[in-house]
């Protein structure tokens, strides 16, 4: 253990060596995340790192080598432009899911006064981001999860927004016959299949598996909300659910049967199928 204070490039040089030993891909970029949030500084400023700070950074590293993902060593992540708490426990927040921010912020408008549900909302990252898009916009998140709500709540507490998360089992047919019409409902719900589920990259390993898998063929969740919940959303709502790239015709069947209209599948920023969103009549 080093315990003198040392030039910050010898240490910076140490710690992507042993990153890309182990494999990790971005080493320089994920070296630079650790050493800024250990410095409170960006990493070209930083000049010398004190023995409390190596010891730090040195368990970070030691937690990203076993495989850890760095968002939850880090606690936070940026989502659409937002600082987002993560731990164990919680879903990290993709880019991929971004896309579906910007696809209802092309559909809305937004002095429009939406009920908006957000369903297995995690770290009510998308509950969220929806807020500061439509401040006037009445906006619930609900999950099952009491790890992943304690996050929603502390992202919503960080950001001062007015968005209400409750705890809830979104597949609960009474649960969804008690709540008021909404304008949208959007999800981003488990979606990984049972085969998917076995060959994790070791880093999703980590994620809660509640938050990943969709059962079998990973359409549980699609099939049963889309049932469940259309009764809640008004004529002329929308659902919108990011999805699997390989999802977009299943899905799209699902909301067919369940006679949703104008049904659409949108791609991402990497031209994969990410969404699928449809109108209820
Ligand atoms: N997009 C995530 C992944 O590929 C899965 C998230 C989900 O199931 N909603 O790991």
């Amino acid at each position: 253990m080093v315990n003198s204070v040392l030039e910050c490039k010898a240490i910076r040089m140490f710690y992507v060596k042993q990153f890309r030993s182990a494999g990790i891909l971005d080493a320089v970029f994920e070296v630079n995340c650790i050493l800024e949030q250990v410095t409170g500084m960006p990493w070209h400023s930083i000049r010398q790192i004190s023995p409390e700070q190596h010891q730090k950074i040195n368990s970070m590293i030691q937690r990203r080598i076993s495989g850890e993902p760095l968002q939850y060593i880090l606690g936070e992540w940026e989502f659409y432009g937002m600082k987002c708490f993560v731990g164990k426990g919680v879903l990290i927040p993709r880019p991929d899911t971004e896309c579906l921010i910007d696809l209802i912020a092309q559909k809305f408008r937004r002095s429009e006064k939406l009920n908006i549900l957000d369903l297995c909302t995690g770290s009510g990252c998308i509950a969220l981001a929806l807020k500061k898009i439509f401040p006037d916009a009445e906006i619930t998140g609900m999950d099952c999860s009491p790890e992943a709500l304690a996050y929603a709540e502390k992202n919503k507490n960080y950001h001062g927004l007015d968005v209400q998360f409750i705890r809830g089992d979104v597949l609960n047919t009474t649960f969804a016959e008690n709540f008021d019409v909404f304008d949208l409902i959007v999800s981003n719900p488990p979606y990984l299949t049972s085969q998917e589920m076995q060959t994790l990259q070791t880093e999703v390993s980590h994620e809660p598996a509640t938050a990943l898998h969709g059962g079998s063929d990973g359409l549980d969740f699609y099939r049963n909300m889309t049932k469940i919940w259309r009764t809640a959303l008004k004529s002329g709502g929308m659902l919108l659910y990011e999805i699997g790239e390989q999802q977009g015709k299943a899905v799209s069947e699902i909301l067919a049967s369940q006679n949703f209209r104008n049904i659409q599948i949108t791609q991402d920023l990497a031209h994969r199928d990410r969404i699928v969103s449809g109108d209820k009549i």
